[in-house]
């Protein structure tokens, strides 16, 4: 349900992709409306994925309720729900193609080790050093006799992989000094979110990512994998953050600016879609209006080049 029919001939395929964690808020709501704009003004057709690779933080009752409000907000999809828990075969399989290329070494390091050996300013990227790559067989054998479970982290080349951003322009990041090797699986087992997300993104056809800004500093990781495992290389559109006083970023816990406040406060869908187009200017005014009446007149160039900031924008 909620979907409508895929836009004949489409080869644009965007995504939303919610983890089930909470109610939407006007943050996500913004994301959500960005890329459903970005990709229909486009002729692109959206894909709807759950992302509930944390079995623990996702909740069944969140998978019901984001769909329902996907529906009312009138932010349609094609294809979906895909839930990354019946995935575990294809993470598996990915995984594996990584391990055969020698590209991936077991880490035993702790939280407090990874704490202990850097200290990265706020907002800082932390990366890791390199303390399990090297490791010999012995050396490795030792750790797992003292009953230490492995994370498995990939190897990185010092090399610098540039993403050329449909909001953000060019940027540029050295997988070696900026990020390090980065985990692809947990000492639990459970597959980490950078090689979940491009293995469904690849899988579900997804070739145009709309999404935060703050998962920027990931894409050129996510654009390793893709050219690891010889996957097609979407492209990326990184819409700013909404940020309440004091520019803290908007989370599950700013009940003001959740979903059943804002239906308080404004009244109707209709009512919550336009000022949330209207504050981040996706539209001219703030007047009430469905995702599909802001279509008409939407144009990606024209906003990006409306923006006086890139990174956020204050929700009020
Ligand atoms: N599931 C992530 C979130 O809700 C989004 C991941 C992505 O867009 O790549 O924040």
């Amino acid at each position: 349900m909620g979907a409508s029919a895929a836009a004949p001939g489409a080869s644009v395929v965007g995504r939303f992709a919610p983890s089930p964690t909470g109610v939407m808020h006007a943050g996500n709501i913004f994301a959500a409306l960005a890329g459903w704009l970005i990709v229909r003004s486009m002729g692109g057709k959206m894909v709807l994925r759950l992302e509930d690779l944390d079995r623990e933080r996702s909740k069944g009752c969140y998978v019901d309720r984001i769909q329902r409000d996907f529906e009312r907000l009138g932010l349609t999809w094609d294809e979906g729900p895909f839930f990354q828990h019946d995935r575990d075969d294809a993470y598996q399989e990915a995984f594996e193609r990584l391990a055969q290329a020698a590209a991936v070494y077991p880490c035993y390091c702790t939280r407090a080790d990874l704490h202990a050996a850097s200290a990265p300013h706020r907002g800082e990227k932390r990366v890791y050093p390199g303390t399990c790559r090297h490791l010999s067989a012995s050396e490795r054998a030792k750790r797992e006799g003292e009953g230490r479970r492995a994370a498995w982290r990939v190897e990185v080349p010092d090399l610098a992989v540039t993403v050329d951003d449909l909001v953000q322009g060019p940027y540029c990041q050295n997988l070696a000094t900026e990020c390090g090797d980065f985990l692809v699986r947990r000492s639990d087992g459970a597959f980490a979110y950078q090689l979940a997300v491009v293995v469904d993104d690849a899988a579900q056809g997804v070739s145009l990512v709309v999404r935060g800004v703050d998962l920027l500093c990931s894409t050129p990781q996510q654009m390793f994998l893709q050219r690891a495992l010889g996957l097609p290389e979407p492209r990326y559109a990184h819409v700013p953050l909404l940020v309440g006083e004091c520019d803290r970023r908007l989370s599950k816990r700013d009940h003001d600016a959740g979903l059943d406040a804002l239906l308080e406060r404004f009244g109707t869908s209709e009512g919550i879609i336009g000022h949330i187009a209207g504050i981040t200017g996706l539209a001219g005014s703030c007047e009430p209006a469905s995702p599909e009446a802001l279509l008409a007149s939407f144009d990606l160039k024209a906003w990006v080049g409306r923006m006086a900031d890139k990174v956020q924008m204050l929700w009020h």
